[in-house]
């Protein structure tokens, strides 16, 4: 095998961040700049990217595909994505939606739209929701079907066209659900979930719904196979969507308690079989989501450890693109737009001056700007 080039693509979910007042107006990249990335970005240097075009949600949903050399028109929405990376087949003609289990308070407050639940949890309050005739019912009438899932991501079918006016559950937050029913159709599938999950603290949120969308195999526009490491199914759900390989790493969890040992080993491994591999490391979008600056330098200082192990055991040659998908902000728990930085390592040339890995949008210091569609190229 050795002598065949290998691409590595390493994307560290929402690392990019905004400056934090609790970091003295500094992003956690800035506060604490890592050896590993330093050291890749030393080399070829540092450059920037805008992975979420106008008109787009940020979020992974929007920048994963782009960032793998698609273009806009895979896009259709979250869920059939995640159907994909469920297992989920859907026929022609038919739309695919998330569906979230979210916490609600007594008076009615959505407290979480994305809660810590275990996958036993997830399935259970799932299967309650498919097995009660009221609720199914309600969906046959419209041709729609219930999938119960572990963990809090469930997942609703049917016909399209996909309905209208949805709303995602974080921008519901802190607000009393009544006040944010969704689409007509739902409403009374959305009420009667409610009055089974009411017990358990919970209610049933559709959102992201979307047509099956259609991806040129990967291998057929790059000439190359690959495989995808990732814990969260709306990446796993892409990978398999373009026809690259998506195994499930036991011990991956997309939080920052990850077993990130198990996924690099994971991407050597596939490194073995096939020369495009793309290491997906959630923890950082997942920290700052929880507002938690402690948490979030712990999470950046486990991508470098990733990167450094990573490194060690590839073999040679091989060519290392590293970028987080999007911003999220550890300050407000948001996504945003703004690019992100970049950089590209070959292990055949010689190191460079380390160079922080960081965001610079601003002034003379500016890494350049990359157009998206170029990224994959420079790989
Ligand atoms: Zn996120």
């Amino acid at each position: 095998m050795s002598g065949r080039m290998r691409y590595f693509m390493v994307v560290a979910d929402g690392m990019a961040d905004t400056p934090l007042a609790e970091l003295g107006g500094l992003t956690p990249l800035q506060y604490r700049p890592q050896p590993r990335m330093a050291a890749l970005a030393g080399q070829g240097g540092l450059f920037r990217v805008r992975t979420i075009p106008d008109g787009f949600a940020a979020g992974t949903e929007t920048a994963m595909p782009l960032i793998t050399g698609y273009d806009t028109s895979v896009l259709t929405g979250r869920g059939p994505v995640e159907a994909s990376g469920m297992g989920i087949v859907l026929p022609a003609g038919q739309f695919a939606m998330r569906a979230n289990l979210v916490r609600v308070a007594q008076d009615g407050t959505l407290t979480e739209a994305c809660p810590d639940l275990s996958d036993e949890e997830g399935l259970a309050a799932g299967r309650l929701l498919a097995a009660d005739a009221a609720l199914t019912g309600e969906l046959a009438r419209i041709g729609w079907t219930f999938h119960p899932q572990p963990g809090f991501r469930q997942m609703i079918t049917g016909p399209m066209p996909p309905p209208a006016g949805m709303t995602p559950p974080h921008n519901v937050q802190g607000d009393v659900i009544d006040d944010h029913w969704p689409a007509d159709a739902l409403a009374p599938v959305v009420r009667r979930a409610r009055a089974l999950l009411r017990e358990r603290g919970m209610a049933l949120w559709p959102w992201g719904p979307g047509a099956w969308p259609r991806y040129e195999p990967f291998a057929d526009k790059f000439g190359l196979c690959g495989a995808v490491i990732s814990a969260v199914p709306v990446v796993r759900g892409m990978a398999l969507l373009a026809g690259l390989e998506a195994p499930a790493v036991p011990g991956a969890t997309g939080t920052l308690e990850t077993d990130w040992r198990a996924k690099v080993d994971a991407a050597l491994l596939a490194a073995a079989r096939v020369p495009f591999v793309m290491l997906h490391l959630e923890a950082p979008d997942d920290c700052s989501h929880a507002r938690n600056v402690e948490s979030e330098l712990k999470a950046i200082a486990m991508v470098d450890e990733a990167l450094t192990r990573l490194c060690a055991g590839a073999e040679r040659p091989y060519r290392l693109l590293l970028l987080p998908d999007h911003v999220t902000s550890t300050e407000t728990g948001r996504h945003g737009a703004e690019p992100v930085p970049w950089c590209v390592y070959d292990s055949e040339q010689p190191p460079g001056a380390p160079t922080p890995f960081v965001e610079i949008d601003e002034g003379p210091a500016a890494a350049p700007d990359v157009p998206l569609r170029t990224l994959l190229g420079q790989l």
